[in-house]
């Protein structure tokens, strides 16, 4: 077994495009800065998943300059490191995610997120842990300038 850990944090912006967390389009005022489409829960996902096999992180397989990847869908970055991960002969035990953020409240959409989750990862649900926390109104988080998602997951060689 070979446990990996992730953590991304993005800011928000005004509102453009969907703002998009484990898959699951939410209403808000407010968008996501990022290149890519994003989706900071599936990126903490995905570099949890490159860290649990030593396979360095998101920068080693997707350049953020590429234009390319702009707008990506970030379940496709998931894909890449399950791929990597099932070539090494190893699946997901279990991923146990926090997400924190002053707004919006989550917690109506946990189990929708948990849902699509168990879509992505091919994993039960009673394996995804997804907890919504704030940051108690501390620093840029607490400001609801920013949003930060940490994953713990476990792998184990099949
Ligand atoms: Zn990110």
């Amino acid at each position: 077994m070979r446990i990996g850990f992730g953590r991304d944090i993005h800011r928000f912006v005004p509102k453009g495009r969907p703002f998009l967390l484990g898959g699951v389009s939410i209403p808000f005022e407010k968008e996501i800065d990022a290149h890519s489409d994003g989706d900071v829960l599936l990126h903490a996902l995905a570099e949890a998943i490159f860290g649990s096999l030593s396979l360095g992180d998101l920068g080693t397989y997707f350049d953020e300059k590429d234009p390319k990847s702009e707008g990506m869908n970030s379940k496709i970055i998931v894909k890449k490191a399950l791929d990597e991960m099932k070539k090494r002969n190893y699946h997901l035990q279990n991923v146990d995610i926090s997400v924190v953020t002053e707004k919006p409240h989550l917690r109506e959409y946990i189990s929708k997120i948990k849902n699509s989750l168990e879509n992505i990862l091919n994993l039960s649900k009673d394996c995804i842990a997804l907890k919504a926390q704030t940051n108690e109104g501390c620093d840029a988080i607490g400001k609801g300038e920013a949003i930060l998602c940490y994953v713990v997951l476990l792998i184990e060689k099949d």
